[in-house]
């Protein structure tokens, strides 16, 4: 019998994997990365250490997965984080999970990842090929039989998995291409918005402490047009030229939709581990040690130099107050300023800085089971160029690895 001949666009995250995967089941694979390099992105992942998956399992996984995670149900479960932990050190590297259960390899290396992946295909017989998928070639019952590259015409395909990526990180590679090839076979695109991305604030304390990081922090994010708080996270921030960042932050913006103006307001509560009863004993308390001191000194031992200018700023007592004529209400909303800190979020930063893109091909349109579209019926997707992100913490690769497997199996078998 001929060997199933399969066209995987893109040679990054999924691509390498459907690639490698596809072959190991006997299929003749061509892999298409417009980069020289395969997995460019891979490489900066986890800040060039590359958070593999998360060591988890799928119900935890799913929790994890901040759009569409029900569509993943299928694949996580048959391709489960505890899978690819087993796949590279199959492949020869050796993983360590670390704090929130983030699986990094042992030699903290990113590189390590993507030569693993490269060497699997090229074991398994891939063939590469470093052009830029621009167009697929039809017959007349739509059914995919090539793709048109910037150079020639590849032909002769039985499949084609289309694995692309976001538009994040642009200088990687995925610029989007994938949406573009999709709809040109009548899929639809969910505009994509970034996820995993700072917010940008005109408050003036941003810019005021810029770079500070607060650890042990918990925020509140209220939706000021629905009168709700949408999102609880405790753990770092950090504030910025632009606003605010770090991990709650990047982990709320996946929350914040639709983006608008001043909708969202993060509060910050800087003291999470004291309720506002032992907050204010204990500012009563620093109060009295200081009594003769200017307010503007109130909170030496409190706050981190960098915050104190601008919080005292926020309370609207006069810096040159002397603390032992604060009243009880200026001191109530001192503590409630400790508890609540308010940041006006202004927008995203540009999606070309997120770390996921969110939206992509709608997944209404793609079968769950095989990632196979519902319009064109020898087309595959995986990873994120479909409309499904996640949490930081290996979960998006996770979706790459997961989605890579399901259609592989699927274009091969179909
Ligand atoms: C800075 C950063 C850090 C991250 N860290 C983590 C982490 O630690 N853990 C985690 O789980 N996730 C992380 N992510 C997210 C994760 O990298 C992505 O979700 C994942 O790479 C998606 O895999 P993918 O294969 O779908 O897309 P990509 O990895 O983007 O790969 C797509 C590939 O397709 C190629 N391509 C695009 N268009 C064409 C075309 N027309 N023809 C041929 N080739 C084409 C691109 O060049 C690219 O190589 C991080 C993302 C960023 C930006």
């Amino acid at each position: 019998m001929d060997k199933r001949k399969i066209a995987v666009i893109g040679g990054g995250a999924a691509g390498m994997v459907a690639a490698g995967y596809a072959a190991s089941l006997g299929a003749e694979v061509t892999l298409f990365e417009r980069n020289t390099l395969l997995g460019k992105k891979l490489g900066i992942t986890g800040k060039g250490r590359c958070n593999v998956t998360n060591n988890c399992t799928p119900d935890e996984f799913i929790k994890n997965v901040t759009a569409n995670g029900k569509f993943l149900y299928s694949a996580i479960n048959r391709f489960t984080p505890e899978d690819t932990m087993e796949f590279f050190e199959e492949l020869g590297v050796p993983l360590k999970t670390e704090r929130g259960n983030r699986v990094y390899p042992e030699s903290d290396n990113a590189v390590d990842i993507v030569l693993a992946l490269k060497k699997n295909c090229i074991k398994n017989g891939v063939r590469i090929v470093t052009e830029r998928v621009t167009a697929f070639i039809k017959n007349e019952e739509g059914t995919l039989t090539g793709v048109v590259t910037e150079k020639r015409s590849h032909h002769d395909f039985d499949a084609v998995i289309l694995c692309t990526g976001g538009v994040s990180y642009p200088v990687t590679g995925s610029t989007g291409d994938g949406y573009t090839l999709a709809q040109s076979v009548g899929h639809t695109i969910k505009t994509p918005t970034p996820s995993l991305v700072g917010l940008t604030s005109d408050d003036e304390i941003c810019a005021a402490t810029m770079g500070l990081s607060l650890k042990n922090i918990a925020i509140s994010v209220t939706d000021n047009t629905k009168k709700k708080v949408i999102y609880k996270d405790f753990g770092e921030m950090l504030f910025c030229h632009f606003g605010v960042s770090g991990p709650v932050i990047l982990s709320a913006s996946a929350h914040l939709r639709p983006m608008e103006k001043h909708r969202y307001t993060v509060s910050i509560d800087l003291k999470p581990a004291l309720d506002m009863q032992t907050l204010d004993r204990r500012l009563l308390s620093d109060f009295d040690k200081f009594k003769n001191r200017n307010f503007a000194n109130a909170f030496d031992e409190l706050l981190p130099s960098k915050l104190r200018e601008p919080f005292i700023k926020i309370c609207g007592v006069a810096p040159d107050k002397k603390i032992n004529a604060v009243t009880a209400e200026e001191r109530k909303r001192v503590v409630t300023l400790l508890k609540n800190l308010p940041v006006q979020i202004t927008g995203f930063r540009p999606i070309t800085e997120a770390i996921v893109t969110s939206g992509g091909v709608s997944i209404k349109e793609i079968e769950p089971q095989t990632m196979r579209s519902k319009l064109c019926p020898n087309l595959y997707f995986a990873g994120e160029v479909m409309d499904l992100d996640a949490y930081t913490g290996g979960f998006n690769l996770q979706i790459a690895f997961a989605t890579a497997h399901a259609a592989a199996e699927a274009a091969v078998w179909q």
